[in-house]
């Protein structure tokens, strides 16, 4: 008998293939069973016009059997099965799809549900096994054959018995070698997961026998093996379920079975497309932070699916990076796969699926916040750094989709508050948004800079994160009204009349200030009397754009840029110590240089930044104990 040869071009193709194409060899189950489904599918569309072929559901289904000792790994199917010339044209030439050609055949008829088109799967068995036999009979042909091949050589083609029609696959695995084990596609668990990871949703039963054991008939102590046919695959997705059959504990049992997470998620959201693009699609927003979700081992990304066969288990492009927190699924019918499967071709509907998966996740954040805020909280708490990493990134391209969501911690309220809900209680005459920044709560609490803020009455949000302030900067004003750090040049609050200091008086101390500014040196660019003290004698405060909290964190980066804020030293004229200082102006300059350099580090301790010469600060404390 001649073997044939594969077309030139296919054997290039092959080996490319067994070593390039797919990254993963578990993937060649996938290829198989899939060939069988859109078999068993053919027979289903045949059915449809065809009055004399009745498709009786019990008679449909494919079979995955392990023999160990012969290291046969076979693949059975009832499907339409397929002729000699079929055999030879469609195994025979690599890249050439008689699925495709099916499915052009069958255009009118909805024959789209079929899932093979590139002609490249089937060969993937090559990966696991040296030889790959085909024993197939066609339905409505009295003859079957068998194809055979070892792989890029060729292969063969002879007349065989089979009774029914339908195709049985046999692979000859590999022997293990030492980098490879190849024997994992013998066991029984093994092949099951593997079913279940990216076949659990084809639409007929995926069978497989398991063996067991039980006690013996009449005994009570013997045990007997038993073997059970058992079917693998749970066949309906849950998201082409309608809505209303499912409870919150099927959405729960989802998640835990998919592994998105060990915790339970906070929302799902659930969507049947069928509008533009045709899609399903179930997400997640967790309850917890991943442990590694800030670090860069963190692949955001949503399993995708195309026809109810997993393709890809991060597809990075269908979520934002500021929503890579959101676990789950799509499943599309509409999408065009290049061969391998496991990577998209540049898709027009893949980016009409991100863009509205997007906004189905920003409204389900939304009425998690409008109407369980307690869970809405937990989330923030969770991911909420996410979020503003969101607004600041690309130049704040994205606030307008997240400026709603974002929350902070609020003077006023001791809890975390929206922009919208600090904006809507602002007094009238209130001009700005006031933020403070900080290490904590409890150091913010305390800082001087909030005092003629908070006498006001005025509510003041607290920036403990880094990234606070940068996303600020990045939204600058919400609802028209502009952000304002507590501790910045002009504060746009107008002192209460009997506390204005008249016009002489500053002249007065005109003087004064400038020899202060003067003994700094650059450490500052001005000392001045504070608008915003009332019980604390001393401040810093900075002017233009850069603040101290800003420049702490800028220093603190890998690659630290020499960036410094303008800082102003402010003096509470109306605190004893100012008398002191006007004193020792008047009568003694060294003491008056001494009680500056004390005030500016005690200034630069209640901001927690360091002191450049902690010996020198504390010599100069004694210096005003003897
Ligand atoms: P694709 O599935 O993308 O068309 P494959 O390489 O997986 O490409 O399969 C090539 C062709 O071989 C299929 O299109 C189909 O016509 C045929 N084929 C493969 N497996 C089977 C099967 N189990 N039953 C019937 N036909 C099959
Ligand atoms: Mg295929």
């Amino acid at each position: 008998m001649a073997k044939k040869q594969f077309k030139a071009e296919s054997k290039r193709l092959l080996e490319m293939m067994i070593n390039s194409i797919y990254t993963q060899r578990e993937i060649f189950l996938r290829e198989l069973i899939s060939n069988a489904s859109d078999a068993i599918d053919k027979m289903y569309y045949k059915a449809l016009t065809d009055e004399q072929i009745v498709f009786d559901k019990e008679n449909y289904y494919v079979k995955v059997t392990a023999d160990k000792a012969n290291r046969t790994l076979t693949i059975t199917d009832t499907g339409i099965g397929m002729t000699k010339e079929e055999l030879e044209n469609n195994l025979g030439v690599i890249a050439k799809s008689g699925s495709l050609a099916f499915k052009k055949e069958n255009e009118q008829k909805d024959g789209h549900n079929i899932i093979g088109q590139f002609g490249v799967g089937f060969y993937s068995a090559f990966m696991v096994a040296d030889v790959v036999t085909v024993i197939s009979k066609a339905f409505g042909s009295d003859e079957a054959f068998k194809w055979e091949s070892k792989g890029a050589d060729g292969y063969t083609v002879v007349p065989f018995e089979k009774e029914s029609a339908g195709t049985v696959i046999t692979l000859k695995i590999k022997p293990n070698t030492e980098d490879d084990n190849y024997d994992e596609y013998l066991e029984e668990y093994r092949l099951r997961a593997i079913v279940k990871k990216y076949s659990d949703f084809i639409r007929y039963p995926i069978k497989m026998d398991a063996k067991g054991q039980r006690p013996k008939e009449g005994s009570e102590e013997e045990l007997e093996e038993y073997t059970e046919e058992q079917t693998v695959n749970s066949m309906v997705p849950i998201w082409r379920k309608n809505k209303s059959e499912l409870t919150q504990e099927d959405y729960d049992n989802f998640y835990a079975e998919k592994r998105y997470g060990f915790d339970k998620p906070l929302k799902h959201v659930h969507i049947s497309a069928d509008g533009a693009v045709v899609y399903n699609a179930i997400m997640f927003i967790p309850e917890n932070t991943p442990f590694d979700y800030y670090t860069k081992e963190y692949e955001k990304g949503l399993e995708l699916y195309s026809n109810g066969v997993l393709i890809m288990n991060k597809c990075a492009d269908l979520l934002p990076d500021y929503f890579g927190f959101v676990k789950g699924m799509v499943d599309s019918e509409d999408l065009s796969l290049n061969i391998s499967r496991e990577m998209l071709q540049h898709d027009r509907q893949l980016t009409l699926i991100a863009k509205n998966i997007k906004s189905k996740i920003k409204g389900a954040l939304q009425s998690l916040l409008k109407d369980e805020r307690e869970k809405y909280e937990q989330f923030y708490t969770a991911f909420g750094k996410q979020l503003k990493y969101g607004v600041y990134s690309d130049y704040g391209t994205h606030k307008d989709v997240l400026q709603d969501l974002i929350m902070f911690y609020s003077s006023a309220e001791k809890k975390l508050v929206t922009l919208d809900e600090y904006v809507s209680r602002m007094p009238e005459e209130q001009k700005y948004i006031y933020y403070a920044s900080g290490e904590s709560i409890e150091r913010i609490e305390k800082l001087p800079q909030t005092e003629i803020v908070s006498d006001k009455g005025y509510e003041i949000l607290y920036f403990t994160d880094d990234i606070d302030e940068f996303a600020i900067k990045m939204i600058m004003s919400y609802k028209e009204k502009e952000f304002k750090s507590v501790s910045s040049g002009d504060l746009g609050i107008e002192p209460d009349a009997d506390e204005q200091s008249s016009a002489e008086e500053e002249s007065e101390n005109k003087d004064l200030f400038e020899h202060m500014t003067a003994a700094l040196g650059d450490k500052v660019k001005s000392v001045r009397a504070s608008k915003r003290l009332k019980t604390h004698p001393v401040c810093l405060s900075t002017e233009g754009e850069l603040t101290i909290e800003m420049e702490k964190i800028l220093k603190a980066m890998p690659n630290a840029q020499d960036v410094k804020a303008d800082k102003v030293l402010e003096i509470n004229i109306n605190h004893e110590v100012f008398q002191s200082l006007k004193d020792a102006y008047a009568t003694d300059k060294e003491k008056l240089n001494l009680y500056t350099s004390l005030l500016y580090h005690q200034a630069l301790l209640i901001e927690g930044l360091p002191i450049n010469d902690p010996v020198e600060f504390t010599n100069d404390i004694c210096k005003i104990m003897v």
